[in-house]
């Protein structure tokens, strides 16, 4: 959920564990921690707050200790202090770890734990690995891991290191993300490769169930492992100009665009070609119903897909809340299969969809961006968005990018079954274009920002679209709320206002209507009337062109014409910049939303 760094080599580690998990501080930083094992000392700080804030102290700290790990928290169990924050430690301070994901029989453990005698010092579910392993420990750091280990039930990256059995890292994983940095003489531990690219780009994933021991001069993991190469620029983890990530990523969106349809596109043949399916061809072309299913805006991309996918590929598509689909005893079969969409591979709800759509025998397809994340590796094939690094806690060019190869994947699936020539050949045209045309959405940005001012006064905002801009009114709506976050905001289908939210409307209550000129343009004009008849304040986006709406709207925001189905990936890019500017104007902090992080690696 949150992040975790350790290093072990030859270098002070107290400066490399503060920089490299500064960049890990999106994932999670309610609190943080450090711990370094000196010869015959050690260094512990535990702290509430940002570590940015912290940074010049810690770095003036005199510590020598070259073996060390380190913690971002996003706190699940047990409240937000100094306390509850990461490193943890057993009775005698002898075993120190830090830990992400969640135990979930800690409550019996803790009280197994404090029967015979063992001291907690924080209330987090964490500490029972500390007593579990203390309890474990005859002079082997690895084997009271792995003793400690069979009695977790839940899902956990840790990293360990013990006073009594120095020089070393354990490390153990089991539904959390959690990789070793390799280099000369030296070695990174990460949850995410974004802490350590500037250090190696040469790394080993831990698969779950396994335990891995590092020293400085060796590492040693249960079973040959391959070495990943990670692509990333260095660049990419930083601001480059913007005054924040999500700024710069919703600037890249042209850039996205280009990267996911790049390769993929056979315009003369009216063919999308998405090699990561290569290999589920022979079952995808037999399916007769696909089941979508993600988190949060992912999940808003695959409500966009299911559009797109039974208007041009006639596959009927639902899409489940991941964190339902499960639970809720979902009918599977071989004719099915379920597409997972998530940015970082990892998020927990979506993985364990895919792992119960396994269990059932059915084909599992992935729409991911991390390469070589748990989801990318568990599903049976799958398209990477190659959107880049995404640091912003608020998902923006990943939504971009995910709405761009739902299109090829709509492409590419309808024209097995019988999409024309003509039909296929006009998608990839539009794609083709979409690149300036986000583009020019883009120019204007001091427009957008003058709007966010001019709304920033008001505290309750309704989101309304229809058809493919039903979801694109949710996703705008959960940007608003999650970023500018003391304002409440609500998507709505355009056709149900009437049914409901309409009684909240008044002068005070603006609504932002996602209205482009397509199909059903009509019926959001007769909502955007709906609205005014109630004095409500209306914030229109309308394709270029659109003289009518200016006489029927307060303000609008245009966007270039596109084929209705591709309008989302023009008309959610104004959204996602208002609510980066309506947050800033409001004072937030837009790249660490309060109380979010980046990928939920808990379920
Ligand atoms: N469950 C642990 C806690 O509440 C770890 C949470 C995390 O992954 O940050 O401290």
């Amino acid at each position: 959920m949150c992040g975790i760094v350790g290093y072990i080599g030859k270098k002070p580690a107290l400066p490399i564990l503060v920089s490299s998990l500064r960049r890990l501080e999106y994932r999670g930083y309610d609190s943080f921690g450090f711990f370094v094992l000196n010869r015959d000392s050690h260094f512990l700080l535990k702290k509430v707050g940002k570590i940015s804030e912290w940074e010049e102290k810690l770095l003036k700290v005199s510590c020598q200790g070259n073996l060390g790990i380190s913690h971002t928290r996003w706190a699940t169990t047990g409240e937000v202090n100094e306390q509850n924050a990461h490193p943890h430690f057993d009775c005698n301070k002898e075993i120190f770890l830090v830990h992400n994901g969640i135990v979930e029989n800690h409550q019996q453990l803790r009280e197994k734990l404090i029967g015979e005698g063992h001291k907690f010092s924080s209330e987090t579910d964490t500490e029972v690995f500390c007593h579990l392993i203390e309890k474990y420990f005859q002079g082997n750091l690895e084997e009271a891991v792995r003793e400690a280990l069979k009695e977790i039930k839940g899902n956990y990256a840790i990293a360990v290191i013990s006073r009594k059995d120095p020089n070393k890292i354990v490390l153990a994983t089991f539904g959390a993300p959690l990789l070793v940095g390799l280099s000369d003489g030296e070695y990174f531990i990460a949850s995410d490769p974004a802490a350590i690219i500037s250090y190696t780009r040469q790394v080993i994933s831990l698969d779950d169930n396994e335990i891995a021991v590092v020293t400085p001069q060796n590492h040693f993991i249960l079973k040959e492992k391959p070495i990943e190469q990670i692509d990333w620029e260095i660049k990419e983890a930083q601001k480059e100009g913007f005054s924040h990530f999500m700024l710069k990523e919703i600037f890249e969106s042209p850039a996205v665009i280009q990267e996911a349809i790049r390769g993929r596109m056979d315009i003369e043949r009216g063919l999308a070609v998405l090699g990561g399916l290569d290999q589920a061809w022979e079952r995808l072309e037999k399916i007769e119903r696909l089941i979508i299913t993600g988190c949060g805006t992912a999940r808003y991309a695959g409500m966009v897909g299911e559009y797109m996918l039974e208007e041009y590929a006639k596959i009927p598509t639902e899409v489940e809340v991941a964190s339902e689909f499960r639970y809720r005893k979902p009918l599977l079969d071989e004719k099915t299969a379920l597409l997972a969409i998530s940015q970082s591979g990892e998020t927990a709800d979506t993985l364990e969809a895919v792992r119960e759509a396994k269990r059932k025998g059915t084909l599992t397809l992935g729409l991911v961006n991390r390469v070589g994340s748990s989801i990318a590796r568990e599903t049976d094939a799958g398209v990477y968005n190659r959107a880049g690094l995404e640091i912003g806690v608020a998902a923006t060019k990943s939504f971009v990018s995910q709405l761009t190869i739902l299109a090829l994947l709509t492409v590419s699936l309808g024209r097995k079954k019988d999409m024309s020539l003509v039909i296929g050949k006009r998608i990839l045209e539009e794609l083709s274009k979409l690149p300036q045309l986000a583009k020019r959405v883009l120019e204007q940005a001091d427009y957008i920002k003058e709007l966010a001012q001019k709304y920033s006064e008001y505290k309750n905002f309704i989101y309304l679209g229809r058809k493919y801009n039903y979801p694109i009114a949710l996703e705008g709506a959960l940007k608003l709320k999650e970023i500018a976050w003391k304002v409440h905001a609500e998507g709505v289908c355009g056709g149900e206002i009437k049914h409901g939210p309409i009684a909240l409307l008044d002068e005070d209550f603006p609504v932002v209507c996602i209205a482009p000129s397509d199909s059903v343009y009509e019926k959001m004009r007769n909502a955007i009337e709906e609205v005014k008849s109630r004095n409500g304040k209306i914030l229109a986006v309308a394709t270029e062109n659109n003289e009518e709406i200016k006489k029927l709207v307060d303000d609008v925001i245009y966007i270039p014409k596109t084929l209705e189905m591709l309008t989302p990936i023009l008309s959610v890019i104004p959204l996602h910049l208002f609510a980066a500017y309506l947050g800033l104007e409001l004072g937030l902090d837009i790249d660490k939303p309060r109380n979010l992080a980046k990928s939920v690696t808990v379920e």
